[in-house]
């Protein structure tokens, strides 16, 4: 699976801030503006752009996603490649040494688009690809018009960017081009070669990582005066298990100082007075605690498909209870459907958490599933 990256939020910039300063960047911009012909809503765009108000952005295969004031949720969709379109821009990368090289240098080659085009890949959006669609009231909105604007700059510092939202990331990029042809013999890589020199030579897969729990001896020093063994030991453990999740995954997601608590009490059962929030992670992680701490308002067409859905499960239900037994009262607010003791919450992400009351307070019921008729059992 490809993974999303997440960017932080843009903060305040000056008026005069430009938007795209390389090519590519650009030809983006270009495909937002001779789509949308309305010049009002652009310059709202640009100005909430550079206002800092936009939350951080996630770029995912066919889409990027921000959050905007009173949590609306910004979205622009853009057509992801089909996997023979893929091959034959592969063919095109791999044609020419200097293109990947260029690439890994974050450097988009002209020639390379060009070539690409010729053999039916587009890969820079035209009129009409950038689909907006945005949970504020307004039929067309500066929020999604902010979010591509901003995208221009995420493509200008990676072109990587653009061909994730095309659908794929640049782990698996790589790796089928280092399958693709195997180069000539390798020569010893002398220290500090460029990127572009290093790749041609070809690069040694990984190492496995090695295993969680290899047994380690503590040295029996005695600890230095203040320090808290028990804190510095489950520290390095956290550290050991985060570095494999990178060795093994790629990327780390970036954690407030808040998820990180939540995460370490998960891992460690830390006293800490998180239980819920504990709870939420153990059963889906961050998207869990957020399930837990924040309600949203799904937009209007996702809304539809997940009552849908909800009510799909619920029919599916009743008829396994049988005659003679009432049908639930479902109570529904923002992302929040109540049905007695049992609440769904529907998540970004698209699944269902669910949650039992407990008292006054909604707790964490288990993990998260695609399918609410799961979770109504
Ligand atoms: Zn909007």
């Amino acid at each position: 699976m490809t993974a999303a990256r997440g960017f932080p939020a843009f903060p305040r910039r000056r008026a005069g801030a430009r938007f795209a300063t390389t090519w590519w960047g650009g030809a983006w911009l270009q495909a937002l503006e001779d789509t949308s012909l309305d010049q009002t809503l652009l310059q709202q765009g640009r100005a909430y752009a550079k206002s800092g108000q936009l939350g951080p952005i996630t770029v995912s295969p066919g889409r990027l996603a921000a959050v905007a004031e009173h949590e609306h949720d910004a979205v622009v969709r853009v057509e992801q490649l089909s996997d023979a379109a893929w091959d034959r821009f592969l063919d095109q990368v791999a044609a020419k040494a200097g293109h990947i090289a260029a690439l890994l240098d974050r450097d988009m080659p002209h020639d390379l688009v060009r070539a690409a085009e010729a053999a039916g890949v587009p890969l820079l959006p035209g009129v009409g690809d950038l689909e907006p669609e945005c949970s504020c009231p307004d039929w067309a909105c500066r929020h999604t018009a902010a979010l591509c604007y901003q995208a221009s700059w995420l493509l200008d510092a990676d072109p990587f960017v653009l061909l994730l939202l095309r659908g794929r990331g640049e782990r698996e990029l790589i790796e089928a081009l280092r399958l693709r042809d195997a180069p000539p013999a390798p020569r010893p890589a002398r220290a500090g070669a460029p990127a572009r020199e290093a790749f041609a030579r070809g690069v040694p897969p990984l190492p496995e990582p090695p295993p969680l729990d290899v047994a380690y001896t503590p040295l029996g020093l005695e600890p230095a005066p203040g320090v808290d063994v028990a804190a510095l030991e489950l520290l390095a453990a956290s550290a050991a298990s985060r570095a494999r999740d990178l060795l093994t995954r790629g990327h780390l997601p970036v954690l407030t100082e808040h998820q990180d608590l939540v995460r370490l009490s998960a891992a460690f059962g830390l006293d800490l007075g998180l239980d819920a929030e504990a709870a939420a992670w153990r059963h889906g992680g961050a998207a869990g605690l957020e399930a837990l701490e924040t309600a949203w308002t799904p937009a209007r067409q996702d809304l539809a498909r997940a009552r849908a859905m909800l009510e799909t499960a619920l029919e599916t239900a009743l008829e396994t209870v049988g005659e003679g037994e009432p049908p639930a009262e479902v109570e529904t607010a923002r992302n929040r459907w109540t049905i007695g003791d049992l609440q769904l919450r529907y998540g970004r992400d698209g699944r269902w958490y669910p949650f039992e009351r407990r008292g006054d307070a909604w707790w964490p019921a288990g993990p998260p599933e695609r399918d609410p008729a799961a979770l109504l059992g």
